[in-house]
């Protein structure tokens, strides 16, 4: 069984489009959705739930007004400067700015702070026409530390083993951040989803370099080539110098946003197109 990662560096490079498209020609696979943040493959999978599941995310503080005596220790101390007093003086901890340290709960001389998991994030196992889909959602302005990539590919290997899959497709999260992290750990190969354009190509030579440290194999297209080919050039060539192996070029296409609207892959919405044809060539490229 190998695990493939697909990457983009970035959002909007068409990395999810691909993911799906990819799954109309996989066999015999598990997939999971690792961009938690902004989970969509479920827009094209269309899940049925299996199993839904809470996943308790970091802590976060907060402070019984009734106990507190206003001393002032934990906002000297509070290093990440969530504890802020209001009009009335009254302390109040911003969940946004919270990291979950606990520090202020250790020292608060009155016992008046209190920290609790946040249980606004939840991970399902679902069915869908190409096989089992591992997949989560976010709570509004919940941090993505990582750790729910890390059991939602923790469950799908799991069904992989248990269902004697060939593989694992996961449609992995944009940048270069702790989720990214999570998704490339312990994987086989790693499909690049790129685009011709500045930001493209910068962030794809931060991707390639966090890459370089996992020493996974990595292959790349180049999505909506033809928007500018310059640049697609230039990535071509950067490709090449960092032997990422580059399996081709795919045109822009309106086909591909309205195979998505309607729910479908490219290629079941147009199996005869040059795209569906790339597809299954990029494919044949990676399997082998
Ligand atoms: S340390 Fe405790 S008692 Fe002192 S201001 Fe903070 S919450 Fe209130
Ligand atoms: S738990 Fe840590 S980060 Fe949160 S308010 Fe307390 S000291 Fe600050």
């Amino acid at each position: 069984m190998k695990e493939i990662t697909v990457l983009s560096g970035k959002g909007g490079t068409g990395k999810t489009s691909i993911t799906a498209a990819l799954a109309s020609v996989v066999e015999n696979s598990v997939f999971c959705d690792g961009d938690v943040d902004a989970a969509d493959l479920h827009l094209i999978f269309q899940p049925e739930i299996d199993e839904e599941h809470t996943f308790y995310g970091a802590r976060i503080a907060s402070i019984d007004p009734k106990k507190c005596t206003n001393c002032g220790i934990c906002i000297e101390n509070c290093r990440f400067d969530a504890i802020r007093s209001d009009k009335k003086g009254e302390l109040t901890i911003d969940p946004f700015q919270c990291e979950g340290c606990r520090l202020c709960e250790r020292i608060c001389p009155s016992e008046a702070i209190t920290s609790e998991r946040s249980s606004n994030n939840y991970w399902y196992v679902s069915k869908t026409r190409f096989g089992t889909l591992v997949h989560a959602r976010m709570g509004p302005g919940e941090e993505n530390s990582g750790k729910l990539v890390t059991q939602v590919r923790k469950r799908a290997r799991e069904i992989a083993g248990q269902n004697n899959a060939n593989y694992i497709i996961t449609d992995g999260p944009p940048g270069i951040g702790c989720a990214t992290i999570s998704s490339l750990a312990g994987i086989d190969l790693v499909l690049i989803v790129t685009e011709p354009t500045k930001t493209g190509l910068h962030d794809v030579k931060r991707l390639i370099e966090l890459i370089r440290t996992f020493h996974i194999p990595a292959f790349a297209i180049i999505n909506k080539y033809d928007i500018n080919n310059i640049l697609s050039d230039e990535i071509e060539k950067y490709l090449e110098a960092n032997h990422i192996g580059f399996l081709g070029k795919i045109p822009f296409d309106r086909e591909m946003v309205e195979a998505m609207v309607e729910g479908k892959t490219i290629i079941e919405y147009n199996p005869g197109s040059p795209i569906a044809d790339k597809i299954n060539e990029v494919w044949q490229s990676m399997r082998s």
